[in-house]
């Protein structure tokens, strides 16, 4: 009989091809600014501590079994989370206007959330920054919705397009989906002001249009959680109704753990419950129960929470830092253009303007590795490296 040919795919590459491309190349002064994940000034991933302790609190606790968890996840998980997000004394955690399911970290959280719209939600479509995030424009076609983009990135400014992003918000069809960072822009770095979100939620709220907030990086821009927090509580403020997913990747250090949190507020939060357990069930049964638990000790526990939020802040410091360090080190080299979107820009990422030819020619000689776009990840540098990637960007632009 004929062997089905089901096997016979095209290999598609899927992952980071500048890591690969970094880990082969023998240079001693190699850099690579493409990782989304922090990195400590000598370069090394970080547990921080409060997690450490934390971990060894749940080693040593003889009582922990490893049965399964509820379909939504570890209970305490979900409450924590969710003060996390819109803070300890919100009137709609108060009033059960919230329902928090834990999912597999931010990438989780948005496909159960996508999926969960595409079953319940009258409008299918869905409206990402231009740029985003690559993986938004993958999950939510395969959660069941259709995508759209929105205006969002100012080339010449390496600013935001605030007014292309209210017309095409206005043009929206009534009731769309719109996708929001709520913090730290991946890959622009580009936030709105306080100002200019009031803007955009008064617009969305007059045309109905549902935000949907990708939370990745609450705490990690300002080094503040209730800060990075204040556009996802404005809208939650209002009465009206939000999705939110929560990462704990970078926030703390739990990249590999997968944990993160999917939250949805609205008047009919219970009956949203069931509907969501109906979109797990069959995805993945039920979540991994010690990224949640890890979670849970902390955001239970006073002192452990402070710990975290002093562990959070010196992140975020080092990664301001960079951004000064490199905007000096140009500047002190006279390089030709303005840079100061280096300092003014949020959070892991700058995005240098650079165009592809000048990253090419930053990688050939200089061994410097980021993605074509443009893109640094300022918590891969360190002080040490600044001159030499200062020196390259400097050789690239003239
Ligand atoms: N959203 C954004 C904007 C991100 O940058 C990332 C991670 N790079 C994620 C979601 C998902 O992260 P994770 O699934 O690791 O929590």
């Amino acid at each position: 009989a004929q062997i089905p040919d089901l096997f016979c795919l095209a290999i598609t590459r899927v992952g980071n091809l500048v890591t690969v491309a970094f880990n082969k190349d023998p240079s001693p002064i190699k850099l690579n600014l493409s990782v989304g994940a922090y990195r400590t000034e000598e370069g090394k991933p970080l547990v921080p501590n409060v997690v450490r302790k934390a971990e060894q609190l749940l080693v040593n606790d003889q009582s922990r079994v490893k049965e399964y968890l509820p379909i939504v996840g570890l209970a305490d998980f979900n409450k924590l989370s969710a003060k996390v997000i819109f803070g300890a004394d919100s009137p709609a955690i108060q009033e059960n206007r919230v329902t928090t399911v834990q999912c597999l970290s931010g990438t989780g959280s948005l496909r159960v959330g996508g999926e969960f719209l595409a079953r319940n939600y009258p409008q299918r479509t869905i409206d990402i920054p231009q740029p985003t995030w690559g993986n938004h424009a993958k999950l939510f076609p395969l959660a069941g919705l259709s995508v759209k983009t929105y205006r969002y990135y100012d080339p010449p400014t390496r600013g935001l397009n605030f007014q292309g992003l209210l017309e095409d918000l206005s043009s929206a069809p009534l009731g769309a989906i719109v996708l929001l960072h709520a913090c730290a822009h991946n890959p622009t770095g580009v936030d709105p002001t306080i100002e200019q979100w009031e803007q955009i939620r008064q617009l969305m709220r007059s045309k109905g249009l549902l935000p949907f907030f990708d939370s990745a990086y609450q705490g990690f821009a300002s080094g503040s959680l209730d800060a990075d927090a204040q556009p996802v509580r404005m809208f939650v403020a209002d009465g009206g109704e939000c999705l939110v997913a929560q990462s704990y990747a970078k926030n703390m250090g739990l990249y590999g753990e997968h944990v993160g949190a999917l939250s949805i507020s609205a008047d009919v939060a219970i009956r949203v419950e069931s509907q969501l357990k109906l979109v797990i069930r069959p995805m993945y049964s039920n979540p991994p129960i010690h990224g949640a638990s890890i979670v849970a000790t902390i955001l239970k526990d006073r002192n452990m929470f402070n710990e975290w939020t002093v562990e959070l802040k010196a992140m975020a410091d080092r990664i301001i830092s960079m951004r000064q360090q490199l905007f000096e080190a140009l500047r002190a080299r006279g390089t030709p253009g303005d840079w100061s979107h280096i300092i003014k820009q949020i959070g892991m990422f700058t995005f240098t303007g650079l165009n592809s030819e000048q990253v090419a020619f930053m990688t050939r000689e200089y061994h410097i590795y980021m993605t074509s776009d443009g893109r640094i990840s300022m918590a891969g540098l360190s002080s040490k490296m600044v001159p030499h990637l200062a020196d390259a960007i400097h050789a690239a632009v003239t």
